[in-house]
């Protein structure tokens, strides 16, 4: 290893010219914390689609214990995980009567009061939905307004990336619907 190495959270490089103050900040004041989510449900006819807090028109829905809006419970699992607090079935357990049924986006809205109880802001949110029929991308824009108000960020950082299973497994063959999410939270401890 080179003499002098530091690893790069220790490195503080500011060029600046000398009557310039700048405001220099490390890492160790930024808690940065990532955090990964999954959901899958099946799919059944006379059953309402519910994405990212939008209901779609589709002839098949979700069959779910709450409103089954997969986008949301990764996006709940990813927040969870990144702060470490478990996932979605430890906080609304589906044995509780209250969640049968229930809007996932006041769910989220409870995390986010979590989060922040624990003073994490969210930094930003990236995702992928998985499904077969109908098309979401017309309804993207609306998903990314309706969670920008729940999440309380500015809509550029937030990003949803409908996909197609392309025939292969359940998702592939129109069963399921299923959703990936990673976000980035922080902590200003300055
Ligand atoms: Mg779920």
């Amino acid at each position: 290893m080179t003499q002098g190495f530091l690893p790069p959270w220790e490195v503080v490089v500011v060029h600046v010219p000398a009557k310039i103050v700048a405001p220099v900040i490390s890492c160790r004041d930024m808690d940065y914390r990532v955090g990964f989510g999954y959901d899958i449900h099946p799919l059944k006819e006379k059953r309402s689609l519910i994405v990212g807090g939008v209901d779609i028109p589709s002839e098949l829905g979700t069959i779910a214990h709450s409103d089954g809006d997969v986008l949301v419970h990764a996006i709940i699992d990813a927040l969870l995980g990144a702060i470490a607090s478990g996932n979605i079935g430890m906080h609304f357990p589906d044995t509780d009567p209250q969640n049968r049924g229930r809007e996932s986006i006041s769910m989220l809205r409870e995390v986010v009061l979590l989060l922040e109880k624990e003073g994490f802001r969210i930094n930003n949110v990236d995702s992928t939905i998985v499904l077969e029929s109908p098309r979401l991308s017309p309804y993207v824009e609306k998903m990314k307004q309706r969670l920008s108000e729940v999440l309380k960020i500015e809509g550029d950082r937030i990003n949803i990336k409908p996909k197609r299973g392309e025939g292969l497994g359940d998702v592939g063959r129109g069963k399921a619907i299923e959703a990936y999410a990673v976000v980035i939270v922080y902590k200003d401890n300055r």
